[in-house]
C-alpha cells in the first residue's frame, strides 16, 4: 500500500468490546470484524462500513494519482 495515509483514515479491525452498529443497530460482538472511523469515533459492522471504507480507499488513491500529476 503506497497511498498517503491520514490521521482520520477508516480502518478495518476487530472489535475490542461489544457494541451496536450506529447504522443498522445490529449487535457487534467482541472480535467481530468492524470498520472504524476515527473522525467520528464510530465503529460500524463490516457490512455497513465496507462500502464507505472502499469509497474512502479509492478516493485516497485518486487523490494520490492527482497529486502525482495524472488523473
Ligand atoms: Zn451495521
Amino acid at each position: 500500500m503506497s497511498h498517503t495515509s491520514y490521521a482520520g483514515d477508516p480502518k478495518i479491525m476487530f472489535a475490542k468490546f461489544s457494541s451496536t452498529c450506529p447504522k443498522c443497530n445490529k449487535k457487534i460482538n467482541k472480535s467481530d470484524r468492524i470498520v472504524y472511523f476515527p473522525n467520528g469515533k464510530k465503529a460500524f459492522c463490516y457490512s455497513c462500513g465496507e462500502q464507505d471504507y472502499l469509497d474512502f480507499v479509492s478516493s485516497a488513491i485518486d487523490e494520490d494519482n492527482f497529486n502525482r500529476g495524472y488523473c
